[in-house]
C-alpha cells in the first residue's frame, strides 16, 4: 500500500464517527415548508444526534443521515410533492435513519442545529435562499433577539477500559476527571450564558478524535479537557493548563485538509463550509487562517484559566503549556486541556479525590470560562 493511501486510511478510520457511547434512542419528527420559493425541512430531535447532510446527484437530492435515531415519524398529511422538494424517503441506515430529499433541481443545503428550551433540538435543512431580501430581514431580526447561549464542550479525560494515571494508593484519573467535569457541568448549568455538553458522562471509553468530532456535532464554542497528572518524581504537583502546540497545529491541519477533501460532500454542505472549498488551495489558507484565529482564541482561555485556577490550588507551571494533544486539535474551536495537579504526588491525589476541591476547580474553570467571554463576546 502506498503511504499515500495508507494515511489516508489511517484518517478515515481514525475520524470514523461511530459513537458507541449514544444509544440510539432519539425519535425524530419532521415538517417541510415550501412556502417563498425555496424549502424549508425541519426535524426534531431528542438531544443533540449526530447529524450527515450532504447531496448526491442523479437525481439530485439531499441526504439527512441520523445514524442514532432510532424512529422516525412523518407527519400527519404526507408531502404532495408540491415545489422544490418532489418527495420525502424515510428508512433505516446502519442502525439509523436516513432521510432522502428528491429534488426538482440540484441545490446546496445550508444547515444549523437550534437548541429548544425543552431539550429538544431542531435540525432545520434550508434548501435555496427563498427570497434575498426576506433572508436579510430574518438574519437581521435574528441578531437582535436573545443572545445565544455559548456551547461549552466539557471533556472528563479517559474512561472505561482506559483509567489515566493511577495513584501510589490505586486511585484512578478518570475519576477525578468525571468528578470535575460533573461539577463544572453543573455550574455551567446554572449560568443562563452557557450551555454545557459532555463527550461522556459516565465510565466509558471514547477514543481522543472521537471526542473533537463530538465537540463538533455538538457546535461547541469551547473545548475544555479534564485530567490529572502524573510525574516519577513524587514531589511534582499542582495544577497546569495546555493549549495546541505550533507542531500540533499542522499536523491538524494536514489531517483536516486530507480528511475534508475525501469527505467533501459532508464538509461542503455542513457547518464546516467556512472551513472548506472545493479547492485544496483555497482550503488550506481557510484552515490555517482558522487554526491561527483558535489559537489566539485558546491562548486567552489559558491564560484566564491559569489565574482562576492559582486562586484554589498551586500551579505546577506558571506558563501555558503547549503539546500536541489530538483532543485540542479542533481548528476552529478555541480548547484547552486542564491537568487539576498530579495523581503521582500525594497531597494533591487526595485533594483531587475530594469532592469539595473538585467542586472548587469547577469554579475557578467556570469562572475563566466566564471571563472570556466577557471578553471575547460571541459572533452571532
Ligand atoms: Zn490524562
Amino acid at each position: 500500500m502506498d503511504r499515500r493511501r495508507f494515511i489516508t486510511m489511517l484518517l478515515a478510520t481514525c475520524l470514523l464517527p461511530s459513537f458507541p457511547a449514544l444509544a440510539a434512542s432519539s425519535l425524530a419528527r419532521y415538517t417541510l415548508d415550501e412556502t417563498g420559493g425555496g424549502a424549508s425541512f425541519v426535524i426534531e430531535l431528542d438531544g443533540r444526534p449526530e447529524h450527515h447532510v450532504f447531496t448526491l446527484d442523479h437525481p439530485p437530492r439531499v441526504v439527512i443521515d441520523l445514524p442514532n435515531v432510532s424512529h422516525v415519524t412523518a407527519p400527519s398529511v404526507a408531502h404532495q410533492g408540491t415545489g422544490l422538494v418532489r418527495r420525502v424517503r424515510t428508512g433505516e441506515r446502519n442502525g439509523g435513519i436516513r432521510i432522502v430529499l428528491d429534488l426538482e433541481t440540484a441545490k446546496s443545503p445550508q444547515t444549523r442545529m437550534r437548541r429548544l428550551d425543552d431539550g429538544h433540538s431542531q435540525l432545520i435543512v434550508s434548501i435555496d435562499d427563498p427570497d434575498p431580501l426576506m433572508a436579510a430581514v430574518t438574519a437581521e431580526a435574528q441578531s437582535h433577539g436573545q443572545p445565544r447561549k455559548a456551547i461549552i464542550e466539557v471533556d472528563a479525560g479517559h474512561g472505561g477500559k482506559d483509567p489515566g494515571c493511577i495513584s501510589a494508593d490505586d486511585h484512578y484519573e478518570k475519576f477525578v476527571a468525571m468528578g470535575v467535569s460533573d461539577a463544572l457541568k453543573e455550574k455551567l448549568n446554572e449560568d443562563p450564558r452557557f450551555e454545557p455538553s459532555l463527550t461522556r458522562d459516565s465510565d466509558i471509553f471514547i477514543p481522543l478524535h472521537q471526542r473533537v468530532l463530538m465537540a463538533r456535532n455538538h457546535h461547541a464554542d469551547l473545548f475544555v479537557s479534564i485530567h490529572a497528572d502524573a510525574a516519577p518524581s513524587q514531589s511534582a504537583s499542582g495544577a497546569s493548563v495546555y493549549i495546541l502546540s505550533e507542531h500540533g497545529a499542522s499536523s491538524a491541519m494536514a489531517r483536516w485538509l486530507a480528511e475534508s477533501q475525501n469527505n467533501a460532500d459532508r464538509y461542503a454542505s455542513t457547518r464546516d463550509s467556512n472551513i472548506y472549498s472545493d479547492d485544496p488551495e483555497v482550503q488550506s489558507v481557510l484552515v490555517d487562517l482558522s487554526m491561527r484565529g483558535t489559537n489566539i482564541a485558546s491562548q486567552k482561555l489559558a491564560t484566564e484559566t491559569l489565574d482562576s485556577l492559582s486562586r484554589v490550588t498551586r500551579l505546577h507551571n506558571h506558563r501555558i503549556n503547549k503539546a500536541a494533544f489530538a483532543v485540542l486539535k479542533s481548528p476552529d474551536i478555541p480548547s484547552m486541556l486542564v491537568e487539576t495537579g498530579f495523581m503521582s504526588n500525594r497531597d494533591d491525589s487526595r485533594r483531587l479525590r475530594r469532592p469539595e476541591h473538585q467542586q472548587e476547580l469547577a469554579d475557578a474553570l467556570h469562572s475563566s470560562i466566564a471571563s472570556y467571554f466577557d471578553n471575547n463576546p460571541l459572533r452571532t
